[in-house]
């Protein structure tokens, strides 16, 4: 075995060489001293999922993001270690057999991922292994941002941008020729030793805990080199960034209509500092650019934004414990949650969503608004804890703090408390997609459907239904509740709620359970539709 010591950085998130300090301030660190080696980790954690759902086509983003890391890790004439077993057992291990001193790894505000950088920083002490933790997630580092405000959360956007608005951002780093490892520096991977010890190889797909079948196309693969590329193209389009504004783009475009970063953000193939400055060199070009909340610099925030509220507490992804969380006395309903979470509710907009989140793991935000709406306070009354759950599983840029956050937002919870705002199933998609091309290519059965009736199928006759060779109730799903009934229904759940919650009322309401049983469970009943509310685009405080 090798005796030279050994410098690690430890790859988490940040799946990336680029504007990656941890990882500089790892190979400087071993640039430094003669006898020391530097090998970067990744740990394949088999309790990870215990603690984070994980789809098929996550899984295979992630995969991917580690082939291309070793990939350019290879630049730097170093290689990726992926280590299989728990931090908790595999770190003493490797503290000891390599020799380190040093371990460098960026960090995570997820409760759980705190719990376990506590136990490792125990070992960490045991074996004298110094640890340097770096803040690279994030633009700004939220527990600065928390401090400047007496350590209180803002709890609203604007609050948020008057925080930040003048801290200085440092520059991204760059990752240069210099950083190129000399052969002393470089541990010897391809050694006996270290090949005996095969388990430090790359994971196959085949190897990781997905079911292949469940696999969607391959629309957004994982890794630094996609990200960067994605946002370069992204950023040429330079006229279309400074007009960018969210509430015009369509959440039902065949082709996205923003960026599609997020999944790069957040496994950290990309840094958000990079994009946050050059986004802000496109922007000096204009005269006149679009502004926060709505442009793309402001989504950005958005994410800072979610990113410090959810740094101060712990039990942010829960409502109860939850100290900005409003209690609201949801219902569960497996089956009304297991319909809307394979879209099967009888709303061809919402379950064309659910669909494409499904098959291929990325929804436009407005479309997330539509589907967290009517699985919470809109039409079903589920917990956000529940549609929380099914983004995390499905989604590509699952984020701990930015599902929550949003679910919260979405549901009234926290954040957002214009409650009687609800979206329409029906009206809100037929604005940016008249013709339902959307609904055709997620919801083929109902591709004959003329336009006029594709988004409330169940008003076509039997006969023509045969017509369209889609039988409702047979070929697709009745609807399962009745939006226009239960909206004002569910309304008056939320504002008793709400009164309890300000104290103006005594808990202990009459359960309304009744109303949503008793629906779905009757024979289908034409309602005449009311009149929609407006949606709440224009406000941009629901802009996010
Ligand atoms: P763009 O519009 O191109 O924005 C650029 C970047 O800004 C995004 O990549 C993202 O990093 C950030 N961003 C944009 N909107 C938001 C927002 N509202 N909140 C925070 N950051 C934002 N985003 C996630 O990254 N992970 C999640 O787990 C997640 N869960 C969500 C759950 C719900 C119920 C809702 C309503 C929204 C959720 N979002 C989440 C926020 C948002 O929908 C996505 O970030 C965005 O749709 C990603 O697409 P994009 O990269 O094309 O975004």
């Amino acid at each position: 075995m090798d005796k030279r010591k050994t410098v690690i950085h430890w790859f988490r998130k940040g799946l990336r060489i680029h504007d990656n300090p941890g990882l500089i301030a790892a190979i400087e660190a071993v640039q430094k001293n003669k006898d020391h080696v530097l090998r970067p980790i990744y740990i394949l954690d088999p309790e990870w999922t215990q603690f984070w759902r994980m789809s098929a086509n996550k899984w295979r983003f992630l995969q991917q993001s580690l082939v291309q890391l070793d990939e350019n890790l290879k630049t730097l004439n170093t290689r990726l270690y992926v280590i299989r077993g728990t931090p908790k057992n595999e770190m003493p291990r490797i503290f000891k057999e390599w020799n380190v001193t040093l371990m460098t790894f960026e960090s995570e505000i997820e409760s759980f991922n705190q719990r376990r950088d506590a136990l490792v920083k125990i070992h960490a002490g045991q074996h004298n292994v110094k640890l340097d933790e770096f803040h690279s997630h994030t633009v700004y580092n939220p527990h600065l941002v928390l401090q400047s405000n007496n350590n209180q959360v803002p709890m609203r956007y604007q609050s948020f941008i008057s925080l930040v608005e003048h801290k200085k951002v440092a520059p991204a780093l760059e990752i240069t020729s210099k950083h190129k490892l000399k052969k002393e520096h470089q541990a010897p991977k391809d050694s006996k030793e270290e090949a005996k010890a095969s388990c430090y190889d790359l994971p196959e797909l085949s190897e990781l805990p997905l079911n292949e079948t469940e696999l969607g196309p391959n629309k957004f693969p994982g890794g630094e080199k996609e990200g960067l590329d994605r946002m370069e193209k992204m950023l040429s389009r330079k006229k279309w960034i400074w007009e960018f504004e969210k509430p015009n783009t369509a959440p039902n475009s065949i082709e996205p209509s923003t960026t599609v970063l997020s999944p790069y953000i957040t496994f950290g193939c990309l840094s958000s500092r990079l994009f946050y400055h050059k986004l802000k060199a496109v922007l000096s070009k204009a005269s006149k650019y679009s502004k926060p909340p709505v442009s793309l610099m402001g989504q950005l925030m958005w994410r800072e934004f979610y990113y410090t509220a959810a740094a101060a507490e712990p039990n942010f992804d829960k409502m109860v414990g939850n100290r900005i969380c409003r209690q609201i006395p949801w219902q569960y309903d497996a089956d009304l949650l297991d319909a809307w979470a394979h879209g099967r509710t009888g709303y061809p907009f919402i379950d064309a969503i659910m669909r494409q989140l499904r098959q291929e793991g990325w929804i436009h935000h407005l479309a997330r608004h539509a589907v967290a709406c009517f699985l919470t306070r809109g039409d079903l009354y589920v917990s956000w804890e529940h549609g929380q759950h099914v983004f995390e599983e499905l989604l590509l840029d699952a984020d701990w703090a930015l599902n929550a956050g949003n679910w919260m937002w979405l549901s009234a919870s926290a954040f957002f408390y214009q409650y009687f705002r609800v979206y329409s199933p029906v009206a809100f998609g037929k604005k940016t997609d008249p013709y339902g091309n959307y609904i055709r290519k997620y919801c083929p059965e109902l591709k004959d459907y003329p336009s006029h009736l594709i988004y409330e199928p169940w008003k076509a006759s039997a006969g023509e239904q045969r017509r369209y060779k889609c039988e409702i109730g047979k070929d697709y799903p009745n609807r399962i509740v009745v939006h226009e009934m239960v909206q004002d229904f569910n309304k008056g759940r939320m504002k008793r709620a709400y009164e309890v919650h300000n104290g103006q009322r005594e808990e202990g309401e009459p359960s309304p359970k009744v109303f949503i049983k008793e629906e779905r469970h009757r024979p289908f009943i034409k309602v005449e539709p009311k009149e929609e509310p407006a949606d709440n685009d224009e406000d941009p405080e629901n802009v996010c």
